[in-house]
């Protein structure tokens, strides 16, 4: 049973049936997180007639999906200069502002189907509270601005009294393409929309294999035109492909509720989310009962992908993480201690940090993750996307950057254990060094650039 906070707020629910026969479907999906179940809901709106399953491991909503920090962003993992680098700043403009564009639709979309998530779009500010950081947060913001976009969309905001209360603050980098929800309850609700278009969910129905137009689990084979592996962070257990995805723990922990009064005192708006400017990815949002849920990086990478809970409860990062929020917000001191819900779980980061979706057509197998950690509006548009690829529906989709892009293997193990650990090690020094000398690590400009091109 999944362990995250957001899991509290749902009715006790039944475990589905596992597969207890061999199959003969239109398509076989695997996993039932977010991009499994999105491209379910897609395929089904494309195509009504379809015969879809789902095979998942464990339980709906089980992965990420089920204990994420809630931002339904526009975020990209890899630089956007990347993708001018590929496709020109046209197609690189178009692309970004369609990332933009889903925030506002994923909402209209749970609306339409009566998914209550807590969808709040309150967007978001990523503080400065020093030189550095500011400088990154200009670099970040002009690479929007080189590329056609606006102060309406991305800015440094210096006007202090419109934001957080954040000691030290010199600015933030704001913008409004950004919600909140309660993944737990989407991912959930989601299901159930699924359901009724059709489409079976198998659960407790590990897949151990994967081969053209097949998907074994250890009993049983289900035969289908098309197979989706919706995996992410957990692709490590099918063998075929070890090396194109390695799990990097994020960890959260939920504050106890804090009066209306203090956030509203410390100008933390319902919904909204904020994160700052260190090297360590932190990530944090007001929920709908008026907690902090909070998360970040730094538990360290375990050799050969391992995941699971021995890894997720990483007591030093989740200190780590305590701390980082009380730096932010002294006030909430009183509402965080070690006795506060703590979870965490894997994101799925390529070698190049850039997440895909693809479709072969001679096996029918087809792939979407790689999202790194920005995963929650990505993997509606990886449903959009291989809907219209599987049905041939022809839309502006199909041409999209992350289409059947290839990312380079990861090192072999023990190659990958200590690079990843490495570069883990390097971040914390910089953001150590950062905060002391105020000006931004150029080893950081170096090495992000060596890896995310
Ligand atoms: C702590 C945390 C915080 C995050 N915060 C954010 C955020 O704020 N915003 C954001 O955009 N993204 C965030 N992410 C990332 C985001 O949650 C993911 O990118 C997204 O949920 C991925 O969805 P998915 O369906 O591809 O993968 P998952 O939700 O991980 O689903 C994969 C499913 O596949 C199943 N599975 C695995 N192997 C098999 C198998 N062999 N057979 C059958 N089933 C299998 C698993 O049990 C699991 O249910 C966060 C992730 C974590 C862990």
């Amino acid at each position: 049973m999944n362990t995250s906070f957001w899991w509290e707020s749902l009715e006790p629910w039944i475990k589905r049936p596992s597969l207890t026969s061999n199959l003969d479907v239109d398509v076989a999906i695997v996993g039932a997180g977010y991009t499994g179940l999105w491209s379910a809901y897609w395929l089904m709106k494309t195509d009504p007639n379809l015969k879809i399953v789902i095979l998942e491991a464990e339980h709906v909503g089980f992965g990420a999906s089920g204990r994420n920090g809630g931002w339904v962003s526009a975020l990209w993992p890899a630089p956007l200069d990347s993708i001018v680098k590929q496709r020109g700043k046209q197609r690189a403009f178009e692309f970004q502002s369609r990332l933009q564009e889903l925030i506002p639709e994923i909402g209209e979309t749970l609306k339409a189907e009566n998914i209550d998530a807590d969808f709040k779009l309150a967007g978001t500010a990523v503080f400065a509270t020093n030189q550095a950081q500011l400088n990154r947060l200009k670099s970040e913001n002009q690479s929007y601005l080189d590329l056609g976009f606006n102060e309406s969309d991305y800015k440094i905001d210096y006007e202090l009294a419109n934001l957080p209360l954040v000691p030290d603050l010199i600015a933030a980098h704001t913008t409004r393409h950004c919600a909140s929800i309660n993944p737990a309850k989407l991912v959930t609700q989601l299901a159930k929309v699924v359901e009724k278009q059709g489409v079976q969910i198998f659960e407790t129905s590990r897949v151990t294999f994967i081969e053209p137009n097949k998907v074994f689990t250890n009993t049983f084979q289900v035969k289908a035109k098309n197979i989706i592996q919706a995996t992410e962070g957990y692709s490590y257990s099918l063998k075929h492909n070890r090396r194109k995805i390695a799990p990097i723990h994020s960890l959260m922990f939920a504050t106890d509720q804090i009066p209306e009064s203090l956030l509203t005192k410390l100008r933390i708006e319902p919904g909204q989310t904020f994160a700052d400017a260190r090297n360590l990815v932190i990530y944090g949002q007001r929920t709908s009962d008026n907690r902090i849920a909070f998360g970040g990086r730094g538990a360290p990478y375990r050799f050969k992908s391992q995941v699971g809970k021995h890894v997720e409860m990483h007591q030093s990062a989740f200190e780590y993480l305590q701390l980082a929020l009380v730096g932010l917000f002294p006030d909430l001191k009183p509402y965080v201690h070690s006795g506060n819900h703590k979870w965490g779980g894997p994101i799925g980061v390529t070698r190049d940090w850039r997440p895909t979706v693809s479709v072969d057509p001679k096996s029918g197998v087809c792939y979407a993750g790689g999202y790194a950690g920005d995963g929650v509006a990505a993997s509606y548009l990886a449903g959009q996307t291989l809907a219209d690829l599987i049905t041939n529906t022809h839309s502006v989709r199909t041409t999209d950057p992350w289409v059947n892009h290839q990312s380079p293997n990861w090192e072999i193990e023990p190659i990958r254990f200590i690079l990843i650990n490495f570069v883990s090690k390097l971040i914390s020094f910089a953001d150590r060094k950062e905060e002391s000398a105020n000006k931004q690590s150029w080893m950081m400009k170096k090495l992000w650039k060596i890896l995310k091109g």
